[in-house]
């Protein structure tokens, strides 16, 4: 079994408390690897290798840490496939989506703020004949990055990249479920040379090592992304100290279709903004709301289409859903399901735990489902499932289907399906959430600003937004 240690100040380091915990890979269910039980004291270890390595590598020439960067993505790309199966091991996720999604776009992010911050440049506001003001964009220093297991190196890599761009130092911790690309990614680290200490890798719960990280007086800055309800207690840990944050959280996210859509499109995205990932991106259409005069026809073809996925062994291609990441969460999906109907949904497809012949036998698998018949306010349609499972809901006209996606405390993202100009731009700019796609869906631009509102988030990323967000801002006034 392999050790899943700690990566402090260039090298790899046995947690101080000598334990580690068992990491499973979710379609066989078989513990493949031992993930470091950090607390804090190594968080400190941590501390003090980014404290000695920040004023480095913060003053080294922007083109110098562009060119690290750089190296890095050139590194993860030369071993994607590498990558992409040990995401698949870790994760349950279809290894063709491994290799289509998450490791090539840890590669982009890397690429991406590498060169962004060489464009990266701030305002200047002149006072006619009294004054000129100057902003300058500092690093803050050692930031925390908490990231989550449904993407894992494509999100850990998403505030890493921006981060260390920025000139700070990193302490990163991702998911406890899903570590073992983290941990490729610090042995990547050392063969790329990335001077020590400029980004640590910590391993570990989120109650121990997590909190050690939030709690420490000299990591001024927090970047989470993860559940809702560990959001709000980041923020309650972090609030006395003034923490700098942002926090990207929980969905329910609307799937508008109106009956003056492209009925095959409209249907084709259905399917994966349904199902992609086991349905375990936070971005994902969950609540699916049917103009009523269409609304038979749609949930039709959409049981039809749902039918004709295969769920199953990851590593073949034909299947479209591989396994849930973990025993704990495919309970969770079960008994969601289990939810829907008592509160009187009726299951069109699916709704049960999946057992694969063969290799994956006793790996955890649920089937794709799609539930009717329920009110919009009912627990099933408010609160995040995080799985393949769909509720269907008819709507009357535009006012109850913005009444309808707005009626959550979440407000991450919404899809839009109608040709309807007028009615696109409308509906999208009354849906409150951060990310409305029209005719698409899960379509990135990296400038974009990224981000949930209400329960779903604080502060954006992407683009300038995350070099914004990693940098102190100072203004210098000069009087003529
Ligand atoms: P989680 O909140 O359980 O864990 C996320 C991370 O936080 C993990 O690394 C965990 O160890 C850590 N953590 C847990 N408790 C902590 C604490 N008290 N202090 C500090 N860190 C702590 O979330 P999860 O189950 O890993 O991920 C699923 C959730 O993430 C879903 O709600 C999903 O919607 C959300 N998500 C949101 C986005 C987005 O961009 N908005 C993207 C992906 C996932």
């Amino acid at each position: 079994m392999q050790y899943l240690k700690n990566y402090i100040g260039g090298s790899l380091r046995e947690p101080i408390s000598g334990n580690y915990f068992e990491n499973f890979c979710p379609s066989t269910a078989e513990a493949f690897s031992l993930v470091s039980d950090s607390d804090e004291r190594d968080v400190e270890l941590a501390v003090n290798a980014a404290k000695k390595a920040f004023s480095q590598w913060s003053e080294l020439p922007v083109q110098k840490r562009s060119d690290y960067l750089m190296n890095l993505a050139e590194i993860i790309e030369s071993k994607l496939e590498m990558l992409a199966q040990a995401e698949t091991r870790d994760n349950g996720k279809p290894l063709w989506l491994s290799r289509s999604v998450d490791i090539p776009r840890a590669v982009s992010n890397f690429r991406f703020f590498a060169t962004a911050i060489l464009h990266f440049s701030s305002e200047s506001h002149a006072m006619e004949h009294i004054a000129l003001n100057y902003t300058l964009r500092t690093p803050i220093g050692i930031a925390g990055c908490i990231s989550p297991w449904n993407l894992p190196l494509y999100l850990l890599t998403w505030k890493i990249a921006p981060a260390l761009a920025a000139g700070n130092c990193v302490i990163a911790k991702p998911s406890e479920i899903t570590p073992y690309t983290a941990f490729l990614l610090s042995e990547i680290c050392m063969e790329a040379g990335l001077p020590d200490g400029v980004l640590n890798i910590i391993h570990g719960y989120g109650h121990k090592a997590g909190t050690a990280l939030c709690k420490h007086p000299e990591i001024p800055i927090i970047s989470f992304t993860g559940g809702t309800h560990t959001g709000k207690i980041i923020s309650e840990s972090t609030a006395p100290m003034f923490k700098k944050l942002s926090l990207e959280m929980g969905g329910k996210n609307p799937n508008l279709i109106f009956s003056d859509c492209h009925f095959e499109k409209a249907i084709q995205s259905g399917i994966f903004s349904s199902f992609l990932n086991q349905g375990e991106i936070c971005l994902c259409g969950s609540r699916i709301f049917i103009e009523k005069n269409i609304y038979e026809r749609f949930r039709d073809e959409l049981v039809l289409k749902t039918n004709q996925l295969k769920t199953g062994d990851p590593l073949v291609a034909e299947c479209k859903l591989g396994a849930i990441v973990s025993k704990q969460h495919l309970d969770k999906i079960a008994s969601y399901v289990k939810l829907a109907v008592k509160e009187g949904g009726k299951i069109l497809t699916g709704g049960n735990i999946y057992k694969p012949a063969g290799r994956c036998e006793k790996g955890w698998f649920f089937e794709p489902t799609i539930i009717e018949g329920l009110p919009v306010e009912c627990r099933t349609n408010q609160e995040e499932i995080f799985g393949p499972v769909v509720s269907l809901i008819p709507f009357e006209n535009d006012e109850e289907a913005i009444r309808f996606s707005n009626s959550t405390e979440y407000g991450l993202s919404a899809s839009i399906w109608t040709e309807n100009l007028n009615r696109a731009h409308t509906v999208a700019s009354k849906i409150k959430a951060g990310i409305i796609w029209v005719n698409c869906w899960l379509l990135r631009d990296l400038r974009t600003p990224f981000g949930g509102m209400k329960s779903s988030g604080l502060g954006r990323e992407g683009g300038w937004e995350s070099l914004r967000f990693f940098t102190e801002s100072k203004n210098v006034c000069i009087k003529y």
